[in-house]
């Protein structure tokens, strides 16, 4: 029973100040080590006997996670980086609105306050509402370990239900989100019982370009809540690349996206309804998407 309890017992919760301290500290702590960013899953699963970390080691001192960042062509959002502070930045207002869009639906404004996007992909539910919209955007993330840093397409990091290609001893530091030179729209939809405060029955991100001409160059569609993990669908993606969007090419992709998706019944909804869902959610994604780019593109023009 004593080994039961101590088990259970958290010992250690480190603040490292830098990157190289928290490697440290990520490394000699030995096993049953966690990384903590906002607590708002792993708060939960601790409460609920889920997982039982002897050590956390907490990311929010370190200055470097908190960067937020235009470079030449993409943001950068650094691991502390919270869902408020993405709704409050001008850099999501245009062509990646769709993030702001999604980090909006996240729990209540205390969840997001402290709740961070890398939190949200690291924590590899397949019902999170960032990833299908970083999937969308052809978003990166980069993971630090002992032997240095690696940089990987996110749709790499999703492997199977609840599992990335984190390794034990690495450290997200940063998702990477591409901005396109061409006008681009993006957008979420996300269904829920309710509004607020409540994971997706069925989620969907989309991000266009567009060229001169109006054909599509550029596309990207994410699913929530539908498969195992987070998925992109390609297929659907394949069926507008290169085209000028009709209503019939828009319902070709929504077709492929739904027969893509690999839904399961549960107590929210029925896999059947989530299969139909996808095809809804996706074409309303698509067409505000196109509108907003569309409406880039106009500018563009002027
Ligand atoms: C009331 C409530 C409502 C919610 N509603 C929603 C919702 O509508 N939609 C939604 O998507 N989510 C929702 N969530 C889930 C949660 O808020 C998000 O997933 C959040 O983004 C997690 O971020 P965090 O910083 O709190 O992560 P934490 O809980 O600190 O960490 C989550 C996991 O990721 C690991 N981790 C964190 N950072 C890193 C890193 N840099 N490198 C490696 N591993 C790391 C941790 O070790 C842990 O395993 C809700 C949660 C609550 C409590």
């Amino acid at each position: 029973v004593n080994q039961q309890r101590e088990r259970h017992t958290l010992q250690t919760v480190a603040e490292p100040q830098d990157l190289s301290e928290l490697l440290h500290l990520r490394s000699t702590l030995g096993p049953n080590t966690m990384l903590l960013a906002g607590g708002t899953d792993l708060g939960v699963q601790m409460r609920r006997h889920l997982v039982h970390p002897r050590h956390l080691v907490s990311l929010t001192r370190v200055a470097e996670l908190h960067r937020l960042e235009l470079l030449r062509s993409e943001v950068v959002i650094g691991a502390a980086v919270t869902h408020r502070t993405i709704e409050d930045s001008p850099l999501f207002r245009g062509p990646l609105l769709a993030l702001r869009e999604a980090c909006a639906t996240v729990g209540s404004v205390q969840t997001r306050n402290v709740g961070t996007i890398v939190g949200n992909l690291c924590n590899a539910s397949p019902a999170a509402d960032t990833p299908p919209v970083l999937l969308a955007m052809g978003a990166r993330v980069t993971l630090l370990g002992p032997l240095g840093t690696r940089t990987l397409p996110l749709s790499e990091f999703f492997v199977e239900y609840r599992k990335t290609a984190l390794a034990d001893d690495e450290v997200m530091t940063a998702v990477q989100v591409p901005v396109s030179g061409s006008p681009t729209g993006s957008a979420f939809v996300k269904l829920g019982r309710r509004l607020a405060m409540e994971i997706s029955i069925a989620c969907v991100g989309a991000s266009i370009s567009l060229g001169a001409d109006g054909a599509i160059t550029d596309i990207g569609i994410g699913l929530g809540s539908v498969a195992p993990i987070s998925m992109r669908a390609t297929d659907a993606e394949d069926e507008l690349r290169g085209t000028r969007p009709t209503v019939e090419t828009l319902q070709r992709a929504a077709d492929a996206a739904s027969a893509a998706a690999r839904p399961v019944d549960d107590h929210r909804a029925s896999a059947s309804y989530r299969r139909a869902m996808v095809n809804v959610l996706t074409k309303r994604a698509l067409n505000r998407a196109l509108n907003r780019a569309t409406d880039a593109l106009g500018v563009s023009h002027e």
